[in-house]
């Protein structure tokens, strides 16, 4: 991973809107409720995110559409735009003040995740691919009105040891190292929530022990690495 963050550039703001039309193309969000971020050093040297704007969809989205927040904004007067930025700005910034490894956010109201978190159920250590969010299970932060600094940290706090959770009563959110690392982990959470909602329509589902999850955990921090 690249420890250098990215410049402000029309080609970083159109790959964030690819991949928020890409969250629609892969079903994993529908209409508007989802958001995309990207952390970014604005050209005069600011350190903050970009995000998409609230109320406009992603098909008529264009690079001046999206929305600079700087770090540590507790309001959006300090926001740089056309536009308004989505409702849940806060929980993008929350998570990139708390997480330095965190360069992309996605959030998205996918269906099975979203109804795990409905249950107010982690995703349990019923898959190995479990371990790919870096815990011994996918937990779901405590429920907190939607747009609300409260569910800001509640969301800060579920990820600091995982990469993605699920929003109680809300969503998911996943994180990760580039735009497309955070989408792959949106894709991920939302086919195992699929995947453990049917294996239990079939009967109890056995878990994975702590110590091969531990092992899973250690053998995806080098996975992929090529040398
Ligand atoms: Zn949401």
């Amino acid at each position: 991973m690249s420890d250098v963050v990215l410049i402000d550039s029309i080609e970083i703001r159109r790959a964030l809107i690819v991949t928020a039309r890409q969250m629609n193309a892969l079903r994993i969000n529908v209409n508007k409720s989802g958001n995309v971020s990207v952390r970014i050093t604005s050209e005069c040297g600011r350190e903050g995110f970009l995000i998409t704007p609230t109320g406009i969809p992603y098909e008529a989205l264009e690079p001046a559409d999206l929305v600079f927040i700087p770090m540590f904004a507790r309001d959006l007067s300090s926001a740089v735009g056309l536009r308004k930025a989505s409702s849940e700005w806060a929980l993008h910034a929350r998570i990139y003040e708390k997480k330095a490894s965190v360069r992309a956010i996605v959030h998205t109201h996918s269906v099975y995740a979203t109804a795990m978190a409905c249950q107010e159920m982690a995703i349990p250590a019923f898959h190995y691919m479990v371990a790919t969010a870096g815990g011994q299970e996918i937990p779901c932060a405590p429920y907190c009105t939607f747009g609300t600094d409260e569910l800001a940290d509640s969301a800060a706090i579920a990820l600091a040891e995982h990469k993605a959770c699920l929003l109680a009563h809300h969503g998911v959110v996943a994180t990760g190292k580039d735009l497309d690392d955070a989408l792959r982990m949106a894709v991920e959470v939302e086919n195992l929530a699929q995947c453990y909602c049917i294996a239990r329509s079939l009967g109890e589902v056995p878990l994975l022990s702590n110590e091969e999850m531990a092992l899973n955990i250690e053998k995806f921090k080098t996975y992929g690495v090529q040398k």
